[in-house]
């Protein structure tokens, strides 16, 4: 994508003030990484927020609250129990992309391949905006919005916030990829508590082989109430996989994504029960 101009921006309120300004004729830039896949529009000033701070990891209580310009590379590196966003981002390619790349853009501009949506729909994450007040959504409500859509000129996402996951609950991730370097044919997350020997709480999200990422209520509701069992999970995962219409990527066909899904969604269920049952990853 092609832009008019080019403003850095230093602080978090002159960004704000430029984009409004600008108007529809601005767009944060943090990353700048996903401008590849945007069709020109030669009508933009571009407004750098790479400077402006808001990088970083904190932990407080049950929550870790995440700097909007927080690299990939910083999740990856950072360590705290209960801190499991790192594993998604690790597994973002590739290494020059996650030095760049931040937490608010992997979230911003929703694409197939997105990976930290798929965090944040299961543990419960919430996105704070920035405007002329501070507002937090859960993810499910930002997602479900289309973030990049509705933000208004000078909306900023300054943190995002998930909890922490230690038994009884675990959390699991995985995706399905043809080489280390390609965007994932499916790709799926999974939080689990458990408690007595039942499912008490599931959180199940899916992407890649769907226009954006996608939590699986109707799943979620079917695990709730199942005993805390891998052999609780084919019937519904094939139920709920069967209501989906998934779509094949990186030359694979539908039917092909079709196929691996249940079993990805089956695999990242599997990781959070041996979590939530206290078995390390
Ligand atoms: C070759 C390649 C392969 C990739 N593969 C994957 C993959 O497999 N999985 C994956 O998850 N990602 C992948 N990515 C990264 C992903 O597609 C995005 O490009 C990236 O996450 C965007 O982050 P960024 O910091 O570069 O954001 P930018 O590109 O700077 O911005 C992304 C969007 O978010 C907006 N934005 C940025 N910050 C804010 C903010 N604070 N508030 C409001 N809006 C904001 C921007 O205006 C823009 O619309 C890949 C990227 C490339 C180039």
């Amino acid at each position: 994508m092609k832009f008019a101009d080019f403003v850095i921006a230093e602080t978090l309120e002159s960004a704000r003030a430029e984009l409004k300004r600008l108007g529809p004729s601005g767009m944060p830039v943090a990353g700048g990484t996903c401008f590849q896949y945007l069709s020109d529009r030669p009508d933009i000033t571009a407004v750098d927020i790479s400077r402006i701070g808001l990088r970083g990891i904190r932990h407080e209580g049950n929550d870790f609250h995440i700097g909007a310009n927080t690299t990939l590379t910083d999740m990856v590196r950072y360590q705290a129990e209960g801190w499991v966003l790192g594993e998604i981002a690790t597994l973002i390619p590739t290494h020059q992309i996650r030095n760049i790349s931040t937490a608010a853009g992997n979230i911003a501009r929703l694409f197939p391949w997105s990976e930290l949506p798929l965090g944040l729909l299961v543990l419960d994450g919430t996105v704070t905006v920035q405007n002329d007040h501070t507002r937090s959504l859960s993810a499910r409500e930002f997602f479900a919005a289309r973030a990049a859509k509705s933000l208004e000129p000078g909306d900023l996402i300054t943190r995002i916030t998930v909890n922490a996951v230690t038994p009884p609950t675990g959390f699991g991730y995985r995706k399905e990829n043809v080489t280390n370097s390609a965007f994932a044919l499916v790709s799926a997350a999974a939080a689990l508590t458990i408690r007595d020997g039942t499912i008490t709480r599931a959180r199940v999200a899916v992407g890649s082989a769907l226009p954006v990422p996608t939590p699986l209520p109707a799943l979620e509701q079917a695990l709730e109430g199942a005993p805390a069992d891998a052999a609780s999970f084919s019937k519904p995962v094939a139920e709920a996989a069967a209501e989906v219409r998934w779509k094949g990527r990186e030359g694979m066909s539908d039917e092909y994504a079709a196929r691996i899904a249940p079993i990805i969604i089956s695999d990242a269920l599997e990781e959070a029960l041996r979590r939530a049952q206290g078995d390390e990853a």
